[in-house]
């Protein structure tokens, strides 16, 4: 196996993975960096396209990692403590990094079982977090519609909790999704302060779609219009609305119950 030791910042492969905590990189290349043993494993059992290991040189000849490096037969650089927390985005020192190919699926995926439609979500922390509940509560997949966070930010990879390996995530133009939508036999659940329909009332079908709006302006005009239904969770006290995640996990929990 090909075991690079690298120790120093300016190595062109250091730069390189460093670069991928932005967006322009990401897009520019396809991949996206995910931190910590469990989640690379659960990367690679999931079949997701590992481009390169990171691991720190004291933790090459773990046991655990020694497997994760002959299942993958991927380059492997060895580095240092210092190169290896310049790299990482946690807090708590990382053993191995991974450069996973992202995977968007095709708005064509998108068809039976319960999906989730996000319009114009800035907050990555929120996206990994709703791709981390779709997984838990066994929901199809995501379309991220319009202009939204990128999934594979750290700050999303990192709150999916390894669920970004396993969840479909298709994302699409406003204008694809509303032309897309004309087919879409199924009922579309949008999720808005702007109706008096409580959540509760509605009894949902196996396929659907549950659509979330904007952590500021919530679902716009014209997507409202798209949707086949509006609900709401009635608010009781003071607090005028949900996070987009916590409203997300009480939508698919009460659809899949
Ligand atoms: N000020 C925004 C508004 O007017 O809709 C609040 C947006 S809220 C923080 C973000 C998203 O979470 C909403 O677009 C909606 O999809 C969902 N949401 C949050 N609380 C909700 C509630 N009580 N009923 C229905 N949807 C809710």
């Amino acid at each position: 196996m090909n075991i690079t030791p690298i120790t120093s910042h300016a190595n062109p492969q250091i730069k390189k993975i460093k670069s991928l905590e932005l967006r322009k990189y990401r897009k520019e290349t396809g991949l996206f960096l995910a931190e910590g043993l469990r989640s690379v494993i659960e990367g690679v059992e999931l079949n997701a396209p590992l481009e390169q290991l990171v691991v720190h040189h004291d933790h090459v000849a773990r046991p655990e990692v020694q497997r994760l490096i002959n299942a993958t037969r991927t380059s492997v650089l060895s580095v240092t403590d210092d190169i290896l927390s310049k790299l990482s985005h946690k807090d708590n020192p990382q053993t191995v990094l991974g450069v996973f190919r992202q995977n968007f699926a095709p708005l064509a995926t998108l068809q039976n079982g319960v999906w989730v439609g996000v319009e114009q979500i800035r907050d990555p922390g929120n996206l990994g977090t709703i791709i981390r509940t779709i997984d838990a509560a066994g929901a199809a997949g995501i379309v991220l519609i319009g202009s939204c966070c990128d999934p594979y930010a750290p700050e999303s990879v990192r709150a999916s909790m390894g669920s970004i390996f396993a969840v479909p995530i298709v994302s699409v133009t406003e204008d694809a999704f509303y032309n897309w939508r004309k087919d879409y036999k199924h009922p579309i659940i949008g999720t808005a302060l702007q109706t008096n329909t409580d959540y509760r009332e509605i009894s949902y079908p196996t396929d659907m779609m549950v659509m979330m709006g904007n952590e500021q302006a919530g679902l716009s005009e014209i997507m409202r219009t798209h949707c086949t239904h509006l609900v709401k969770m009635p608010m009781r006290g003071r607090a005028d609305s949900l996070n987009l995640a916590v409203a997300t996990a009480v939508m698919l929990y009460s659809i899949l119950k």
